[in-house]
């Protein structure tokens, strides 16, 4: 699979003539409390009538100018109704996330990040990863680049290391259990993690008891080698590689899976 097809996607969104600008809002401002009459009419009172405004689903709000002048006054915004600003660039200015494996895990990050070369690192980051409901550290590390085109190696002192496209984990609503959505916007009904009835996570009858309540198997709704999962996890895979909307991506391993095309997840190692 091309993991790497979107780069040229990238480059393209950081031309001068980008009228999107992405807002990251201060820790504890959530957009999401504003309503979206109330943000629309702070938008225009604030910038006027612009394209088109989106929250996206880290809580980031992309707004989509009309020309590079109004771009310019986005780029300078210090609140949106109410919501304190806390940084905000043109959309393909936020940078790129990559993976390299490898790295013992008695390495001081901090140190790490002053000797990597390849690319201006920015943030670092261990990944943990699921070891029978356990998280636990990896050998991977999580690499912020301020860079638009992800290198295709860094360099530690002599060592080299290949350095592969960041692939979020899948989100699951902690109400329903399911996948694709979160808590705030869930309209299902309350489930178990653990054994998948209708109460809240562990206040199960049969505390031995674990179904999942995504696949029916006899494991938590967390179980990294849950099917349900898996898919979930394949559909991140598609998105971040083509750049594709949660539905869209569903669609295509809906057709992959059809045509017989399992894939493998790039962050577990
Ligand atoms: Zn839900
Ligand atoms: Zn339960
Ligand atoms: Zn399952």
């Amino acid at each position: 699979m091309k993991l790497r097809g979107n780069r040229a996607v990238r480059r393209k969104m950081c031309q001068e003539d980008d009228l999107r600008v992405l807002v990251k809002f201060k820790e504890g401002s959530d957009i999401n409390d504003v309503g979206l009459c109330a943000l629309t009419y702070g938008l225009k009172k604030a910038l006027g009538d612009i394209e088109m405004a989106k929250i996206l689903r880290d809580g980031r709000l992309l707004i989509k100018c009309k020309n590079i002048g109004q771009r310019d006054k986005a780029l300078k915004i210090q609140s949106v109704c109410k919501k304190e600003v806390g940084e905000v660039r043109k959309f393909g200015e936020w940078g790129t996330k990559g993976v390299i494996s490898g790295i013992p895990l008695g390495e001081k990050l901090v140190e790490l990040r002053k000797v990597i070369k390849g690319g201006t690192v920015v943030s670092v980051k261990r990944l943990q990863a699921n070891r029978n409901g356990e998280k636990l550290d990896s050998t991977s590390v999580l690499l912020g680049f301020k860079e638009q085109v992800l290198p295709e190696r860094v360099m530690i002192g002599y060592m080299s290391f290949y350095v592969r496209e960041y692939v979020p984990p899948p989100i699951r609503c902690n109400k329903c259990q399911r996948y694709g959505h979160i808590a705030k916007v869930c309209k299902g009904k309350q489930r178990c993690g653990k054994c998948g009835g209708e109460h809240e996570y562990g206040k199960c009858s049969d505390r031995d008891e674990r179904k999942c309540r995504n696949c029916g198997g006899d494991h938590t709704a967390a179980y990294g080698g849950c099917p349900v999962r898996k898919r979930a996890v394949e559909v991140q895979q598609i998105r971040t590689a083509r750049n594709l909307s949660y539905a869209e991506a569903v669609k295509s391993v809906e057709r992959d899976r059809k045509e017989g095309g399992a894939k493998g997840n790039p962050n577990a190692r």
